[in-house]
C-alpha cells in the first residue's frame, strides 16, 4: 500500500528543491513546477515542459487535488463573482473576487468553519470543522482567478474562519503567496481581519509584516462587545486595544478598525465617543460596514453608517464606510456555504 500523499502546494520553492535534489532531480524544476500549481495546473500531466519519469515521480508521491467549484455567483451590479468550493475531503468553504479600480481582491477563508460565534456573522451557526491547509487558502485564490480570469493584486483575509485561530498555516500561506516564484503577491496588498485574539494580535507583530491588520472591533465597550462577540469575554476592550498599540509600535502599520452599524446597539453618540478614544490610543481608522442582516438568525438591524460616520469625524476620527459589493449575490461572509449546507 501506498503511504498518503504529500500536499506539494503547501511546501515552498526551497523545500521542493530540497526534495527534488534527494531523489536526484535538477533544483531548477522546482521553479517550473511551483510556477505550473501558481497558474493554476490541476494535474501534473499538465506540466508539459517537465518529463514523464519526473511526472510520474511526482504523481506517486504528491497530490493537487484542485477543489471543485460547488456554487458561483457572479453579480450583475458590479462583476463580482462568489465561489463555494468542495474541497478533498468534502468541505465546503467560500471566497469572493471583486472588482476595483486599482485591481482585483479575493476575500477567502482560512478555516472550514470558525469557533468565534459573532452574533451577527452567517459563519458561526455552522460551527467549526477544522483549519484550512496553506495550500487550500493558495487554491481560493489560483482558481478563482483562472475560472473568472481576473487578475488577482489584493488578497484579504476575510472570508470564513478566525485567521489567528490557524496561525501557523496562515504564515505559511503568506509567506507561499508572497514569494518572488509564486504570485508574488506584496505583503501591503494583503489585509488579515482578526475579531481580536490578543496573544494572535503579539505573535503577528514579531513577525513585522507589512501587511494591513483589521481588527473586528464592532463595540468600543465591553458590555456591548460581549453581547456581539463571545471572544470579548475572554479579552477585554482595554486589553485588546493594549494589543493594537504593541502592534502599531512594533510594526509602525495602522489598524483598520472594522464596525457593522447596528441600530440600536451600537451607534450611539457615546459609543461613538468612546471608539475615537481608543483611535486616538491606537492612531488606527475606522472601517464602517453595513451590516449584512443574516436571514433568521436574530433581529440585528442595519444603523445608518453615514450618521455614525459624522458624529466619528465630528470626534477627528479617520473614517471610511466601506462599499457594498455583490448585495445581489449574497456575497457576504459565509452566506452561499449556509444557503449550501440547509
Ligand atoms: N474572523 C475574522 C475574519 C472573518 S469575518 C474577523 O472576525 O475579523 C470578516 C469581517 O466581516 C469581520 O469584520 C466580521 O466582523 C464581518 N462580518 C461578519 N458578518 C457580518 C455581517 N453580517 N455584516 C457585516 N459584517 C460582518
Amino acid at each position: 500500500m501506498q503511504n498518503e500523499k504529500i500536499d506539494i502546494k503547501s511546501m515552498t520553492p526551497e523545500e521542493l528543491r530540497q526534495w527534488l535534489a534527494e531523489h536526484g532531480q535538477a533544483g531548477f524544476r522546482a521553479k517550473q513546477i511551483f510556477s505550473w500549481l501558481s497558474r493554476g495546473a490541476g494535474s501534473f500531466e499538465e506540466m508539459s515542459n517537465i518529463g514523464l519519469p519526473l511526472r510520474e515521480l511526482l504523481e506517486s508521491h504528491f497530490f493537487i487535488s484542485p477543489p471543485e467549484i460547488a456554487g458561483k455567483q457572479v453579480s450583475e451590479d458590479d462583476g463580482t463573482v462568489k465561489y463555494l468550493w468542495r474541497l478533498r475531503d468534502g468541505n465546503m468553504v467560500e471566497s469572493v473576487v471583486m472588482r476595483y479600480g486599482y485591481g482585483n481582491t479575493a476575500c477567502i477563508s482560512t478555516q472550514a468553519g470558525c469557533r468565534m460565534g459573532c452574533a451577527f456573522c452567517a459563519s458561526a451557526g455552522l460551527g467549526f470543522i477544522r483549519n484550512l491547509a496553506p495550500s487550500e487558502m493558495l487554491d481560493q485564490i489560483w482558481y478563482s482567478q483562472k475560472d473568472s480570469g481576473a487578475q488577482i493584486s489584493n488578497i484579504v483575509l476575510m472570508g470564513i474562519g478566525e485567521p489567528l485561530d490557524n496561525f501557523d498555516n496562515v504564515m505559511r500561506f503568506l509567506s507561499l503567496v508572497n514569494h518572488p516564484e509564486g504570485m508574488n503577491i506584496g505583503m501591503r496588498h494583503i489585509s488579515l481581519s482578526t475579531c481580536g485574539l490578543v496573544e494572535g494580535i503579539d505573535k503577528l507583530a514579531d513577525h513585522d509584516l507589512q501587511l494591513t491588520l483589521s481588527v473586528s472591533l464592532h463595540a468600543p465597550d465591553d458590555e456591548t462587545r460581549r453581547k456581539l462577540m463571545p471572544v470579548a469575554a475572554k479579552y477585554s476592550v482595554n486589553a485588546l486595544t493594549d494589543a493594537c498599540v504593541r502592534y502599531y509600535n512594533k510594526t509602525g502599520r495602522r489598524i483598520s478598525f472594522e464596525y457593522a452599524v447596528i441600530k440600536g446597539v451600537n451607534d450611539s453618540r457615546k459609543q461613538a465617543r468612546q471608539l475615537s478614544e481608543l483611535i486616538k490610543r491606537t492612531r488606527g481608522h475606522v472601517n464602517l460596514i453595513p451590516l449584512n442582516p443574516v436571514e433568521g438568525e436574530n433581529r440585528l438591524e442595519p444603523g445608518d453608517a453615514a450618521r455614525f460616520a459624522a458624529m466619528l469625524k465630528a470626534y477627528g476620527v479617520n473614517v471610511t464606510i466601506r462599499r457594498r459589493l455583490g448585495g445581489d449575490i449574497d456575497a457576504a461572509c459565509g452566506q452561499l456555504r449556509r444557503k449550501g449546507a440547509r
